[in-house]
């Protein structure tokens, strides 16, 4: 067998023939041309036999290493003129328009992706994060059903900071298959009309439940494209602002130890933090300890403490509404008793949400069904810190949470 056939059938490179294959001290490259004729758009279907000029366009992708060795593909391709795009460099089959990748590799980095960390990619493919974001994007753009949006009843709508300095994603998941289908960069009112926007009217309308935080933007988006559907809120905010009310609690209480002078138990109490804000089936041995100390001094930690317990075992006890109704009301009126502070505005603001907060429990929109994805979002948005646009840590949601079937080169290329 002939080198450039060999390389033909190792490469499997969709609509090419092996002109050539050569070693450079760090790469193997592989020189091809197109098999067709004609020249097609690289962003439509547009196809000619025309040429726009003639002058050749050196192109270079990275494909699939070879064993140790980087390889690249090389040709030189022609220009046409699309009706629509204007001038452009002919597409190719094994490669996305603008991308220095061919598909095959995008494949790989984008599986990589969902699955492992930014060091263990960018050292096993030898690229950097930034253009593991690049690739991602082109991926889930090409890749994400075009259905989803399609059968739509109950959604959660929420923010998800993807960067540090308050820079954020506003998501969108459908409650049912337990996915993220949406997003955009942004949060508020305004991401939200863009969502319905993109939904449309016909759409829209099918909704039946939708799930959001205790804020104003969400909320009247919804209400204005979906007024038939029910505004839930997700109990997991509830939990977070009694664990934000507690730790107000705390710090008031250590400031107080503070300026009292009593150094020691100041820095015993900071030390508790961790013991008072976890939940107690996930303390270590230290922290049970320091927890079993503070309820034996009882007083205000103590109370807020109980308070937001309580309040989180409404939740995850899986409850039916009549009794979660009564507790609900039952933990209002114990905060608003409590006098501490931040429990009285938060059984307020409880109290203004109180349709909400058990419109979820009734459609059934429960902490089971929303926490796991939920906190599987919160992990992924970490590891997109360090992404160059909130596009690429958008894509990194998409590809993990959302509906998207990643291929890998060997599962697509079944029989060579
Ligand atoms: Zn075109």
């Amino acid at each position: 067998m002939r080198v450039t056939a060999a390389f033909s059938r190792l490469l499997r490179l969709k609509g090419v023939w092996v002109r050539g294959v050569r070693f450079e001290p760090d790469r193997v490259v592989v020189v091809v041309a197109l098999c067709r004729r004609r020249l097609v758009c690289p962003e439509c279907a547009f196809s000619t036999p025309h040429r726009h000029d003639i002058r050749p366009v050196s192109s270079v992708w990275r494909h699939l290493d070879l064993g140790a060795w980087r390889l690249e593909i090389r040709a030189q391709l022609r220009r046409l003129s699309c009706p629509v795009h204007g001038v452009r460099t002919e597409g190719v089959p094994f490669a996305r328009a603008g991308s220095g990748f061919t598909r095959d590799f995008e494949r790989l980095v984008a599986y990589l992706a969902s699955r492992t960390d930014k060091s263990t990619i960018c050292r096993l493919v030898r690229i950097n994060w930034r253009t593991v974001g690049r690739i991602i994007e082109r991926v889930t753009r090409d890749e994400l059903d075009p259905h989803r949006l399609d059968e739509l009843f109950d959604i959660g709508i929420d923010e998800v900071s993807w960067r540090k300095q308050q820079r954020y994603l506003t998501l969108v998941c459908d409650h049912r298959a337990r996915r993220v289908v949406w997003g955009t960069e942004g949060a508020g009112e305004k991401a939200g009309d863009e969502f319905f926007g993109e939904l449309g009217a016909e759409r829209s309308a099918k909704l039946r439940a939708i799930s959001m935080d205790m804020g104003p933007g969400y909320a009247k988006s919804a209400r204005e494209h979906a007024p038939q559907a029910t505004i839930c809120i997700d109990s997991y905010h509830v939990v977070a602002l009694a664990t934000k009310a507690l730790d107000e609690v705390r710090r008031d209480y250590w400031n107080e130890l503070r300026s009292l002078g009593d150094q020691q138990a100041a820095k015993r109490f900071k030390d508790a933090r961790w013991a008072l804000l976890k939940n107690p089936e996930n303390l270590t041995t230290k922290q049970a300890a320091t927890h079993r100390k503070l309820k034996r001094a009882g007083g205000a930690v103590w109370l807020a403490y109980t308070l937001k317990e309580a309040l989180r075992s409404i939740f995850t006890a899986g409850l039916d509404l009549d009794d979660v109704t009564v507790l609900i009301d039952r933990f209002i009126s114990r905060a608003t008793r409590s006098r501490l502070a931040p429990f009285v505005r938060l059984a307020q603001t409880i109290k203004k949400h109180r349709e909400g907060i058990l419109a979820a429990v009734r459609l059934g929109i429960t902490q089971g069904r929303t926490e796991a994805l939920n906190n599987k979002v919160r992990l992924i948005t970490r590891r997109a810190y360090g992404f160059h646009s909130a596009k690429a840590a958008l894509a990194l949601v998409l590809l993990t949470c959302g509906p998207i079937t990643l291929t890998l080169p060997h599962e697509l290329h079944l029989h060579p």
